[in-house]
């Protein structure tokens, strides 16, 4: 088999003028950046403002095991169908974060015949969005602790910032560090550390933002850190949001580019799916949505975590109409579900599945409660045995659940193709039953037990003390109709990752709260959540090398 970045070198990739052409684009409509990347402009966001949208495909799945259950590679095959389909058709996705890249994942930009290309570039540099963002993010803090060491007027507790420095990179060295070391004249000492960038609140902002004036009012809203007296200090008290904003005018534009079957994508923004929402930006999504029938985007993590958010945050914010969801499964996600662990995965396992599949059938309860139609869709491996997949589909038909296999990473969009029909059957006939999980007048901890209970199948929540205090305090500042954005295990259904499958009878225990002011929802912590990756003990890295033609090598 052809490794991602073989397939990605073989392909024929179109001008990107003629890929803006098929969007029916015009010249002011995109700015090149280089032969096969694009930044859409302001100009188009404006001119189609009152378009209507097309048709909103969220692609998600059951939680994710490490046997990768490949929902990015499902999300542009399946943009790739539709198109074969004879739809108009755009994948939305989230920009690859470099840590990852270089730690474990190696690439994130789909894969085998389903990618979005230029990968290389996608997966490092791209348009410099993510750094853009890191200077932004940094500018804040040198702003922040400038601003102590001049006399510090809005009386900053050092103790207190919250506010933390960025960079795109996996390095647990610079977790926790001390800043303004070494007398007077280099500032005042403070605890700080380092989240990487897709953790910056300014990433959540930019992907929940409308426009750059919308980005500008936002940036103002972050909360840094508290006064010694405790009451809240904003970005906006240190008046730095027009610099801020000026440093992501481009960024907050989004990026087109194309699959390996040439269908157009637009890629833009990419926060971490726990302490923030862990889809790509509304720009985007919307903007796809505009141009073309359907447009296939994913959510990250299982639909625990990024459908929940991707439904009772994004969309919200950004006022759109989800019409139909697909439920990535794998064969092997469901044995590890079921029990098995990952040396055994090739192995056929009915026992397994049966018990595995529980995990899938929460996920689809949960899609339900939402009233949005769905699909499953089984990304087949090569390792999947007939029998496997036949219990599979079967299972879903016994339950009236449409099911389709798809095989995208081996034959692009036509691997894709029973998928595309069934989702573009279910979105024929409009759905109306659609509703939140909680509205937004709901009080915080409502909210959190409604989401604990609903979507995780928890019997309640358990507040720490800390967690009440601040639930309490949040209230009163008024933050207390945010929706929350829980950061919780990936793993797990439940807040304890090694319980796989479907756990029941427990209480997700709340162990802390984040205000992100500026991105607009409260952080709950259910756990440990690690915003500053490490490095594994063979980082993908170690694989990567550049020819003496500037050819990239080993990037998966
Ligand atoms: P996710 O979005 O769920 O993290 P990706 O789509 O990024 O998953 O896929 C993770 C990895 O698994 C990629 O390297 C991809 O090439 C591989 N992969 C995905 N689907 C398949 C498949 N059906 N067969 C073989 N490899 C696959």
């Amino acid at each position: 088999m052809k490794s991602d970045i073989e397939i990605a070198q073989e392909t024929d990739l179109k001008p990107i003028e003629e890929i803006a052409g098929k969007l029916g684009l015009e010249r002011e409509d995109w700015e090149p950046y280089g032969h096969t990347k694009a930044k859409l402009s302001k100009t188009l966001h404006n001119k189609l403002n009152d378009q209507p949208n097309g048709k909103v495909i969220l692609v998600t799945s059951i939680n994710p095991t490490p046997a990768g259950e490949g929902k990015s590679t499902v999300t542009v095959g399946l943009g790739q169908a539709m198109e074969k389909f004879g739809k108009k058709a755009m994948i939305a996705l989230r920009e690859p974060s470099l840590g990852p890249v270089m730690g474990i994942k190696g690439g994130a930009a789909g894969g085998g015949y389903s990618q979005v290309l230029p990968m290389e570039d996608i997966n490092l540099h791209f348009t410099g969005d993510l750094h853009a963002i890191t200077t932004a993010n940094n500018a804040l803090s040198a702003m922040i602790d400038n601003h102590i060491h001049r006399g510090n007027s809005l009386n900053i507790d050092p103790r207190r910032i919250e506010w933390k420095r960025v960079m795109d990179m996996n390095d647990r060295a610079l977790r926790q560090i001390v800043v303004g070391l070494g007398g007077p004249s280099r500032g005042v000492p403070r605890e700080d550390g380092f989240n990487i960038t897709v953790a910056s609140e300014i990433m959540a902002i930019l992907c929940l933002a409308t426009s750059l004036e919308d980005l500008k009012a936002r940036i103002a809203e972050i909360v840094i850190g508290y006064t010694y007296d405790e009451a809240p200090v904003t970005a906006g008290d240190l008046n730095v949001e027009g610099a801020l904003t000026l440093l992501l005018k481009e960024a907050i534009k989004p990026n087109l580019v194309q699959t390996t079957e040439n269908t157009p994508a637009v890629i833009h923004g990419g926060p971490f799916a726990n302490i923030a929402h862990g889809c790509n930006s509304i720009m985007a999504t919307k903007t796809a949505a505009k141009l073309s029938d359907y447009v296939v985007t994913e959510a990250g993590f299982g639909a625990d975590l990024g459908a929940e958010k991707f439904l009772d945050i994004k969309s919200r914010a950004g006022e759109f109409n989800t019409d139909a969801v697909v439920i990535v499964a794998t064969v092997r996600a469901i044995k590890m579900h079921g029990g098995v662990n990952r040396d055994n995965l090739t192995t056929e396992n009915i026992g397994a599945l049966e018990k595995g599949i529980e995990n899938l059938a929460k996920h689809m309860e949960t899609i339900e409660s939402f009233g949005l139609p769905y699909v499953v869709a089984i990304n087949k491996f090569p390792s999947d045995s007939a029998a496997e997949i036949e219990y599979i589909t079967s299972w879903c038909e016994s339950r009236n659940t449409d099911v389709a296999l798809t095989d995208v990473h081996a034959n692009g969009g036509e691997g894709g193709m029973e998928l595309a029909e069934k989702i573009v059957e279910k979105t024929d006939a409009p759905s109306q039953n659609f509703n939140y999980i909680y509205d937004l007048n709901d009080p915080l901890e409502t909210k959190i037990r409604k989401i604990a209970q609903a979507v995780y199948g928890a019997d309640d929540i358990d507040l720490s003390e800390k967690a009440k205090k601040q639930l309490a305090f949040y209230e009163q500042e008024g933050w207390g109709k945010l929706p929350v954005c829980m950061a919780k295990s990936q793993y797990s259904l439940s807040d304890d990752p090694s319980l796989l499958g479907r756990p029941k009878n427990f209480n997700v225990k709340i162990r802390e709260l984040r205000p992100s002011i500026g991105a607009g929802f409260i952080v709950v912590l259910t756990g440990n959540m690690m915003t500053m990756p490490g490095l594994p003990a063979k980082p993908a890295a170690l694989n990567m090398d550049v020819d003496e033609n500037g050819k990239a090598l080993g990037l998966f």
